[in-house]
């Protein structure tokens, strides 16, 4: 018995070789990756970095065969949006998107007056003990799960993604502060490869 929408999976599609996956490099030119926070006012982050970097297609558009299917995209430059753009919260999107495309560059995007910046780990813990009555202590880095200080975050975001093996040695990192009311965007910490 085949499972319920096989037919929807690369797998089964007989043109589709598993073995041999070559990426999908093709299809969507994907290149960087940029991690940022979900906070509505500050959604727009991934065009102001593609725009600061200048060769960065974003948001792009669809490409569609002559059925009208959607075989592919222009879009170079992929969003990861977690709370507060903290960086562990993405580390298995990075090594995903690495099997999946050819990834060149991750950004870390911080921006002002995030809500991570209203609390310390310790009160998000314990209230969240008192609330739930579930101790969530070790489940998560706690530098990641709060910002103290835009600079630290920043730097702390920059330093795990180069020290995690689910990132790809040549990868450039790149870390920003985004002031949004101005939609201003700042480097604050980059980390090229020699
Ligand atoms: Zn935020």
């Amino acid at each position: 018995m085949t499972a319920k929408y096989s037919e929807y999976e690369f797998r089964s599609q007989p043109w589709f070789d598993q073995d041999n996956f070559k990426g999908f490099n093709d299809a969507i030119p994907m290149k960087t990756m940029v991690i940022c926070c979900f906070d509505p006012r500050a959604t727009e982050a991934p065009q102001i970095v593609a725009e600061h970097f200048g060769d960065e297609v974003y948001p792009g558009q669809n490409v569609l065969d002559e059925q009208g299917n959607k075989v592919g995209h222009t879009r170079t430059l992929f969003a990861v949006y977690c709370a507060g753009g903290r960086a562990a919260s993405a580390l298995q999107s990075v090594a995903t998107m690495d099997y999946l495309f050819n990834v060149r560059k991750v950004v870390v995007v911080h921006h002002s007056f995030c809500g991570a910046t209203g609390f310390r780990p310790d009160q998000l813990i314990g209230r969240y003990h008192d609330c739930h009555h579930a101790d969530i202590t070790n489940m998560f880095d706690r530098e990641s799960l709060a910002i103290s200080n835009y600079e630290e975050s920043l730097k702390h975001d920059i330093g795990l993604l180069r020290a995690s093996p689910a990132v790809p040695e040549a990868v450039e990192l790149y870390g920003f502060f985004y002031e949004m009311n101005k939609g201003e965007l700042i480097e604050v910490v980059c980390d090229i490869p020699a």
